[in-house]
């Protein structure tokens, strides 16, 4: 186990909304926390940038991170909720059209994507200087993920989700392209496809979720019929995909189970398969926390609505603009999943259990 070390160094934020002036004159100082295991030896020389990344101290690994970029891994980060991708534009499916435009969007404005598996582990690999974005897609419908027949030939329609996926991830490969499905029964429509699709989306980086059986409120729901809803699909899942494995859920209608059932949610067993799931999605409005941030709850995830139709001020444009001009902050990545930095006035809201195993640089 790695130590974990705390670096306290001033620098003053610039471009953030308020507050930085007060800790312009707080002293270097650095505190070190030894785990069990004891320590490794630290050098005096902060620079080799030749050495592999094993060879370097905690002091090296954190030297490096560029503090130019404003880094803020306590910022928030956007679960986008899609739907339907299709012809007519409503609150429940966004045009093949708009759909680019705000992929473009992300893309020109220093959003990169990430697995919602990632957020739930706290395994946030983006790139120095960018911000983490997760995009999902409840309800498994057939414009998600349609396959037509071109010449006789059976390829991915270009102007469903997947198709327009893809196009950005060829577009720009530093997109980082990825999302996740979430799926009940119905799978994408085409069901003599089903099992090409999911091995399609495993293989090509995407992620399977659960969106449960009967699509019920989960609030009406007991614990017996809650692991139903969840463990059969799972099974399902597992039918097509037997080395995949489902641990996020979408609820729907964002309804979340009584409190005393919320454990068959997280934990359970259905017809001889367990199931654990790790994130839990609700269905507005407003983004998420960090991973790393101790007001997150895995448990009941915040998503922003990606459409602009009756969404209240809420949608996903709102919260765009609201980036741009500063009014919220945004998680803004180090570039090293191992380290995980944050501005000193959000220290409070740190979750040790969260970082554990990383170093955590504070400035
Ligand atoms: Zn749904």
């Amino acid at each position: 186990m790695k130590k974990i070390i705390i670096l306290i160094a001033l620098l003053l934020l610039t471009g953030c909304s308020g507050k930085p002036a007060d800790i312009a004159d707080t002293p270097v100082e650095k505190v070190e926390i030894p785990a069990a295991s004891g320590g490794e030896e630290e050098t005096e020389n902060i620079k080799e940038p030749e050495k592999e990344n094993e060879e370097f101290t905690d002091e090296e690994v954190i030297a490096a991170i560029d503090m130019s970029l404003n880094p803020n891994e306590l910022g928030e980060i956007m679960i986008l909720m899609y739907h339907g991708i299709g012809e007519e534009e409503s609150a429940w499916q966004r045009t093949p059209d708009n759909f680019r435009k705000d992929l473009e969007y992300m893309y020109q404005n220093g959003y990169r994507m990430i697995s919602l598996n990632d957020y739930a582990k706290g395994e946030i690999k983006t790139k120095a200087g960018f911000t983490p974005i997760i995009l999902t897609f409840d309800d498994g419908r057939q414009n998600n993920f349609n396959y037509i027949e071109v010449n006789g030939e059976v390829i991915i329609d270009p102007d469903c989700a997947v198709g327009i996926l893809e196009e950005f991830k060829n577009k720009y490969p530093d997109f980082d392209v990825t999302a996740s499905f979430f799926l009940g029964t119905n799978i994408f429509g085409q069901e003599e496809y089903a099992d090409k699709k999911l091995n399609w989306l495993v293989e090509n980086g995407y992620d399977i979720g659960n969106h449960t059986f009967s699509h019920n409120e989960m609030a009406t729901l007991d614990s017996e019929q809650i692991r139903m809803e969840i463990g059969s699909v799972n099974n399902i899942i597992k039918q097509h995909v037997p080395d995949y494995i489902v641990e996020t859920l979408a609820l729907p209608h964002g309804s979340n189970p009584k409190d005393e059932f919320i454990e068959s949610m997280i934990k359970g067993e259905y017809e001889g398969n367990k199931y654990e799931t790790i994130a839990v999605l609700d269905v507005g409005w407003r983004p998420a926390y960090s991973p790393f941030d101790t007001l997150t709850n895995f448990r009941s995830l915040y998503r922003v609505t990606a459409s602009e139709i009756d969404v209240d001020n809420c949608g996903i444009y709102d919260y765009f603009n609201s980036y741009e001009k500063n009014l919220r902050e945004r998680f803004i990545s180090d570039g090293n999943p191992d380290v995980v930095t944050i501005p000193q006035r959000h220290n409070e809201y740190l979750n040790m259990d969260m970082v554990e195993g990383k170093l955590v640089n504070i400035y």
